[in-house]
């Protein structure tokens, strides 16, 4: 047959061989068409499908070259001005081309003729889809099981096939693809291949059902069970009489300090007269629970050889080699030193860098038990000391809970963040903290709760802080301080590849090999996913990339011997790149000259910008700034008037402008002097026309005499001005040890200019 039929674009519905579908007609062109295939082409039509079912407008070149032959059964106007249709369709049919005539499509087609089967391969095809079909239906409730009726009484594939793939949950891709595939055989392949997918995914909802059913039948279980022991209990009042016969017994057993044993036997006898029900009870209770189980007499023994003690730090943390020189000999000194004299040890540097993980990682090496508590925003001496029982809801405070839980009067006890306590009307918690590190005082530890004398001699207190300059100035006396500053990208990735990752695959119960990072994805994940001094963010990203692959396995059934993570996968794992460090191209700028700051992300260089315009004299800042990076441009300034000729700078032009100076907005407040150089720079340069290269930097402070003064973190600044692609830093004279003791592979390929003042600076531009 070769005449042409008009075409019925379908855009989100597929009809097959052997099904109907109803539609309701809006619009008059569509109606046209129906009652055109009523009037003059004998009741058929060419059902088409548009593959993109979202384009509004049908474009006659994107319609596929197959359809469905349909035959118009029913057409009615509806009151509502709807035309109702009902097409069945008949056979698959091949487009040979399509014509737009009068605003309908025509085309030229040819019916698809099936492929000849053998009869007995086509039962068998049959039965096998028929039992799928019957397994997949029986195993989802929410499904009609009329399909098996329906299907039963098919005996041709070609029918079978197109009434299942109707019927199956697949979307509208899938159903095309079915509609286009003219070959029976195939078809049931698909279809097998979906019910397939749709059974296993079926039994893993199940799984995740009946997991999330058996948690919640326990815990209503338990919660129920307990609930009732503690009302038979109360019913019977013998909660109390029991817990007596435990208290005297865990008395008699354990071994308390004599004054100790006297006030908890006193404190028992408080507790069993207390009549039940009274307020009292709860409150006795609480403290004689305290008082039994802190570690009054329990100690653990130490290990004192300092080789295993190096060992087990180089086991844990990578690098560090100088800092863990001075942990072994300080651990060796304390073991010395009968007079207990010692200072606490305090480990400085910003967030991420092993402070905690180095404190924990020194009691694993000599063998005792470990306890953190963090003292960070605390500004009440109460959270030291504890409160006075008579305060209402007292405990004790953070140094005895924290002996508490260690269970030992010796262990190392991690004190987080002392350089974030603040002082108010509550007192000053940074004076009760010396009370507990100073060995003069601590052998007689007095909390105001537990009232009775707690000796914290032998406990070795290691104490941490971002800030050297924020810690209290009486605390800083007692504390031997070690500083621990940002990593480099180069140290990052040692520590991911042997660290990080070893003990992430360990605890993700993968096997040692499992995971392989390339170091170019590490490279990756630490340039362009974390910005950080240390690698708490690198080792939490790492994690979930490993998380996901643990999905992968248990979940999607995709398990590997190896999963390689290159470069090009981390995309998929973790979505496109948060950060781009300002990489610098060689330029040459006029008034813009790039500063040096330290973060506790670590460093980075920073852009100081000065424009200016007729005005008075006067000086605009903008910017996060600081008080002391604001009267640093202050003195920038006042040196530039005093010295204009020699700049070669008309001091009535310094008068006559107004000056704006910039520094772009980051998260961190910027303060400090050691931009001083820089904004004098960028001044001079914007007034002379003197035009600065943009891979230069420099740090340094200035005196209103011109002399260029030491500044700090100079590690951190110059791995950040590295990063940043800066080729030459300007650095006072007074940094040169600082820059000396620095490993070589940071100073690479960067050139070194020290100065003493100001005019050296301006000579080296
Ligand atoms: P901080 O206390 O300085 O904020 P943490 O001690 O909590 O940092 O360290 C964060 C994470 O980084 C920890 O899991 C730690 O094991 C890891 N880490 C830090 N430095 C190193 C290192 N040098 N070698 C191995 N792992 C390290």
């Amino acid at each position: 047959m070769n005449d042409k039929l008009p075409v019925f674009v379908l855009k989100d519905a597929v009809l097959f061989p052997y099904s109907e579908i109803r539609l309701e007609l809006q619009n008059e062109e569509q109606k046209k068409l129906m009652s055109l295939v009523e009037s003059y082409y004998n009741k058929q039509v060419l059902i088409v499908n548009q593959l993109d079912p979202l384009e509004e407008k049908t474009d006659i070149l994107e319609l596929p070259d197959y359809g469905v032959l349909g035959n118009l059964q029913m057409r009615l106007d509806l009151p509502n001005g709807k035309t109702r249709v009902v097409i069945k369709g008949i056979k698959r049919i091949n487009v040979k081309s399509y014509v737009e005539e009068d605003e309908i499509f025509l085309s030229d087609y040819e019916i698809v003729k099936p492929a000849h089967l053998d009869k007995f391969e086509e039962v068998a095809y049959s039965r096998s889809l028929v039992r799928q079909l019957e397994l997949f239906v029986n195993s989802v409730s929410y499904i009609s099981n009329s399909i098996l009726a329906q299907v039963k009484n098919i005996e041709k594939i070609e029918e079978l096939t197109d009434l299942i793939a109707l019927f199956l949950p697949s979307n509208y891709e899938r159903k095309l693809e079915y509609l286009k595939e003219d070959n029976a055989t195939i078809r049931v392949k698909m279809l097998l291949d979906d019910i397939n997918k749709e059974l296993s995914i079926i039994q893993l909802e199940k799984k995740i059902d009946e997991e999330v059913q058996k948690n919640i039948e326990k815990s209503q279980k338990e919660f129920v069970l307990r609930e009732k022991i503690k009302a038979i209990k109360d019913e019977l009042g013998e909660s109390k009489d029991n817990d007596m016969d435990n208290l005297k017994e865990k008395l008699k057993e354990e071994n308390y300090p004599l004054k100790i044993r006297k006030r908890l036997e006193q404190e028992i006898v408080r507790y069993e007269q207390c009549p039940f029900g009274s307020p009292e009870v709860g409150i006795i209770r609480n403290y004689i629970d305290y008082l039994m189980n802190l570690p009054w007499n329990v100690t653990t023994k130490d290990n004192n050889d300092m080789e295993l003690v190096l060992k087990t730090l180089n086991y844990s943390h990578y690098g560090l080699d100088k800092i863990k020189d001075r942990i072994v000999e300080y651990i060796a000194l304390k073991k010395l030193s009968k007079d207990n004299n010692v200072p606490v040890l305090c480990f400085v540097g910003p967030p991420g860098v092993g402070k905690t993980s180095l404190a924990k990682a020194i009691a694993k090496a000599v063998g005792r038990k470990t306890c953190k508590i963090s003292v960070g925003g605390i500004n009440d001496e109460a959270e030291i000391v504890g409160h006075r029982r008579t305060y209402i809801g007292a405990a004790p405070g953070r140094i005895i809970q924290g002996i508490k839980k260690a269970g030992s009067k010796n262990p190392v006890f991690i004190i987080d963040e002392i350089d974030k306590m603040t002082k108010d009307i509550k007192g000053d918690p940074a004076s009760s903290l010396l009370d507990v590190l100073d060995k003069e005082q601590n052998k007689y530890f007095s909390d105001h709760y537990i009232e009775e004398d707690f000796d914290l001699s032998q406990v070795m207190f290691i104490c941490t802080a971002n800030y050297i300059n924020q810690i209290p100035l009486e605390l800083i006396d007692r504390l031997e301080i070690i500083e621990l500053s940002s990593y480099t990208e180069y140290e990052k990735l040692n520590i991911a590849k042997y660290h990080i990752i070893k003990k992430l695959l360990k605890s993700h119960g993968l096997k040692p090999n499992q995971v392989v990072f390339s170091d170019d994805a590490i490279l990756e994940i630490i340039q362009s996913y974390t910005k950080e001094a240390g690698v708490r963010e690198l080792e939490r990203i790492i994690a979930s990339i490993l998380r996901k692959i643990v999905k992968d396995i248990v979940v999607n059934k995709k398990y590997k011997e190896t999963f390689v993570i290159e470069k090009s996968s981390l995309i998929k794992y973790l979505g496109i790149a948060k950060y781009e460090y300002n990489k610098i191209d060689t330029t040459y700028q006029v008034g813009v000259v790039n500063g040096m700051s330290y973060t506790p992300y670590g460093g980075d260089i920073l852009p100081i910008e000065v424009t200016y315009f007729k005005g008075k004299g006067l000086v605009v800042m903008t910017g996060s700034l600081g008080d002391v990076f604001i009267e640093s441009a202050r003195i920038a300034f006042d040196y530039i008037k005093s010295n204009s000729s020699m700049f070669q700078i008309d001091f009535k032009f310094l008068e006559e402008n107004d000056f704006h100076i910039h520094v772009p907005e980051t998260a961190v407040k910027k303060d400090g002097p050691s931009a001083g150089i820089a904004i004098t720079t960028a001044i001079i340069s914007a007034l002379t026309n003197k035009s600065i290269a943009s891979n230069l930097s420099m740090t340094g402070e200035i005196t209103l005499r011109g002399k260029v003064l030491p500044i700090g973190g100079l590690k951190e600044k110059i791995i950040g001005a590295k990063r940043a692609n800066i080729k030459k830093i300007i650095l006072p004279k007074e940094n040169e040890k600082d820059l000396e003791e620095l490993d070589d592979y940071i100073k690479e390929d960067i050139k070194f200019i020290l100065v003493s003042n100001y005019e050296e600076v301006y000579n080296n531009l």
